[in-house]
């Protein structure tokens, strides 16, 4: 049964250590991280973004294909169905629709907005006992269309947003979406240390984890970072697998071009990206 990420992350916050969320697009996607939470006795959360959502023809299929394969495949650990950058209609949604925990990004409206619709959020979610996260400054890069410029969050507002009573709480520390630039200059500790200074015992979210090196993921971990986001570093990993099979023209080799066949690399890659992440982030034997 998927749960709330509340308990995940507060235990996470408490033990140190961070727990996943990985973006999934597809079956292959979602019975691979799945599978691997499972065998490394993590929590996990499945990330669905809008677009990802629409994709899968919408946030009915993603909910019972995920309630279905959780039961076929004797899930035990901890999993939050998670909706990622959520829109404000989005996240209504997805809450009918039976998600068990919402991101919603007010990120890109005027503070006072932001403060207001994350609110009214708090309000639904409560009411549902499902974990919201509200986002503060925008982060970096690209997402479905949503482009951040980078910013630092300012403090004042992440204490504003966190006071409402989110579970949980995304503020911009110089990260980005996708890949990080030659020229990054990294993540924003001071920033980071202030904000889980002043608010509470609330876990931070870092977006943008593809790409950070180990030593700065341990770090703001230290800092009260307990949920970390890794997507673009699936889809590099289902990629690469993927090429080598049609390179070495496997796809073309007895019944190679059997869909069963074709993306099992790619199924495979994706788990070993997800092992290597929840061993970096701690979370293994964590459910
Ligand atoms: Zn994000």
């Amino acid at each position: 049964m998927l749960v709330s990420a509340k308990d995940m992350l507060n235990k996470a916050y408490e033990g140190k250590y961070a727990v996943g969320q990985f973006n999934i697009n597809n079956l292959e996607w979602t019975k691979a991280v799945l599978q691997t939470a499972q065998e490394l006795n993590s929590p996990v959360i499945l990330g669905v973004s809008e677009g990802a959502a629409k994709y899968m023809t919408g946030f009915k299929t993603v909910v019972g294909m995920v309630n279905g394969m959780m039961e076929e495949m004797n899930i035990t650990v901890p999993v939050a169905l998670h909706l990622d950058h959520g829109s404000y209609e989005g996240a209504k949604a997805a809450i009918a629709a039976g998600f068990s925990s919402i991101m919603f990004d007010g990120s890109h409206y005027p503070i006072e907005e932001n403060i207001a619709k994350t609110a009214e959020m708090v309000k639904l979610t409560n009411e549902k006992g499902i974990s919201l996260e509200a986002e503060v400054g925008s982060i970096g890069g690209e997402e479905d269309g949503i482009v951040g410029t980078g910013e630092i969050a300012d403090v004042k507002e992440c204490v504003a947003i966190n006071d409402l009573g989110v579970t949980m709480l995304a503020a911009g520390i110089g990260n980005i979406h996708g890949a990080y630039p030659e020229n990054w200059t990294g993540l924003a500790f001071d920033t980071l240390e202030q904000i889980n200074n002043e608010t509470g015992n609330t876990p931070l979210v870092l977006h943008g984890g593809t790409g950070i090196e180990s030593d700065m993921i341990k770090k703001a971990i230290s800092l009260g970072v307990s949920k970390i986001n890794v997507n673009t570093e699936c889809q590099w990993a289902f990629q690469q697998a993927t090429r080598e099979y049609v390179v070495a023209g496997k796809d073309q080799q007895g019944k190679g071009f059997d869909p069963r066949k074709l993306l099992n690399p790619g199924f495979e890659a994706i788990k070993a990206t997800v092992k290597e992440k929840m061993e970096i982030f701690g979370s293994v034997n964590k459910a």
